[in-house]
């Protein structure tokens, strides 16, 4: 077997490439996480974070994946036994439902169809039934990573204004951070869950809750135990850069740097980015002649792009012979979904050429495994993306 050349492509929706600039910063000896040079590495990322969240509040970091930041947004704010709204939205939002459950909560699943995002007219619903206000937290995945479909939280938002039910709003922002528009404090999101390993372009390894005032309240007055995941414990030592037990060090260089790029190209620019990328690579699929799991036109995820097969098509081998021939590995179909679908992750680091190169692997492995294709997917991205450019100014070299 030939050993593969050049780059391998990791096309999964998380974790994403991370940058050499990042894996410079990383490649650090290890230091005293208690001595003053932590201290001010510890105070710059604490601030610097905050406006990628879109909040001047607390905002946390825990070494965890983004699993423990689930875990955390729970256990900090609610009391055993308490009634959450979950809206089922695919795979993500089934396991931070399951983890609700077996935390002790009343779990109350809005059920959906896997193809469609958080429905504000039924969180609405619920709340408006709710006049015992026993429910306490309404949770949404902002960006369903099993699925490519971006719920409304700014719409959701409104509707669950337009009850005036005094519920927690928390969203997970896993895939959707640094890669889709997101705005905590404008959204008056109460937790923001947040991993390293996706928008952010870091490793896996650390994870965020972004904190409200009123899930700060919610806090003082919880009774959930906790002990590692506890935000007063947290919040006490941030407040002199400190964490209060070891916290990923190296990590924590590779957010200073992610923090800087992502301001240097501006968060407009990085959105807008993962949106041309996200609609791109649907011309793609529409000029293949397939669908995207995604449904509704005002929920096409910029973060990737999760691509329905054909009946008696195995998403499953065709992503392996994808792997095998082109070096480029993509998202497979998680539960519900497995076999069915595959998915392209475009989230992160990512340029135009990436995109077209992704896309030049999908096309050759589907037409290779025998998928009759209406027309080539690739003319048609590559006609999207040009358009785009030919809008928009010159960039400054990724190198300089
Ligand atoms: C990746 C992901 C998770 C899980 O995060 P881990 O880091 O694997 O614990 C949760 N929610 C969403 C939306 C994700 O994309």
């Amino acid at each position: 077997m030939a050993r593969a050349n050049g780059f391998h492509f990791l096309q999964i929706p998380g974790p994403t490439n991370v940058p050499d600039r990042i894996l410079r910063a990383m490649a650090a000896p290890t230091m005293d996480h208690r001595g003053p040079a932590f201290q001010e590495l510890g105070r710059h990322v604490l601030q610097v974070v905050k406006p990628i969240f879109g909040t001047k509040s607390h905002v946390v970091i825990f070494p965890s994946s983004g699993t423990g930041a689930w875990e955390a947004a729970l256990v900090n704010t609610l009391s055993p036994g308490d009634t959450v709204v979950m809206a089922e939205t695919g795979h993500f939002s089934s396991l931070w439902t399951e983890m609700a459950k077996r935390l002790g909560l009343d779990v109350r699943v809005l059920p959906g169809d896997w193809r469609r995002g958080a429905q504000p007219e039924a969180i609405a619903a619920a709340l408006d039934a709710d006049k015992e206000r026993r429910i306490k937290a309404v949770c949404v995945v902002h960006n369903e990573t099993s699925t490519g479909v971006t719920s409304r939280v700014g719409e959701i938002r409104k509707a669950i204004d337009a009850t005036g039910h005094p519920a927690l709003f928390m969203v997970d922002t896993i895939s959707s951070l640094a890669s889709i528009d997101y705005r905590q404090d404008e959204w008056k999101v109460d937790v923001t869950v947040a991993g390293s390993q996706k928008g952010l372009m870091l490793p896996p390894g650390i994870s965020f809750n972004g904190i409200s005032e009123k899930a700060l309240a919610a806090h003082k007055a919880s009774k959930m135990p906790r002990a590692f995941w506890d935000w007063t414990t947290q919040i006490k030592s941030n407040a002199d850069g400190m964490f209060p037990y070891t916290p990923a060090t190296n990590l924590l260089y590779g957010l200073k740097e992610a923090c800087a790029m992502l301001m240097d190209e501006g968060m407009a620019n990085v959105f807008a980015r993962h949106q041309r990328h996200g609609a791109a690579a649907r011309k793609a699929v529409a000029a293949w002649g397939l669908e995207t799991v995604c449904q509704d036109a005002r929920e096409h995820s910029g973060s990737l792009t999760a691509v329905w097969l054909p009946e008696g098509v195995n998403a499953d081998k065709l992503r392996a012979l994808i792997l095998d021939k082109f070096d480029m590995s993509l998202g497979n179909g998680l539960s519900k979904l497995a076999g069915r679908a595959f998915r392209i992750g475009h989230l992160g680091a990512f340029s135009d050429l990436q995109l077209m190169g992704t896309l030049a692997g999908v096309e050759m492995g589907l037409k290779l495994f025998g998928v009759k294709l209406k027309a080539s997917g690739i003319e048609a991205a590559l006609e999207s993306l040009a358009a785009a450019a030919s809008e928009r100014g010159a960039v400054r070299h990724a190198a300089e």
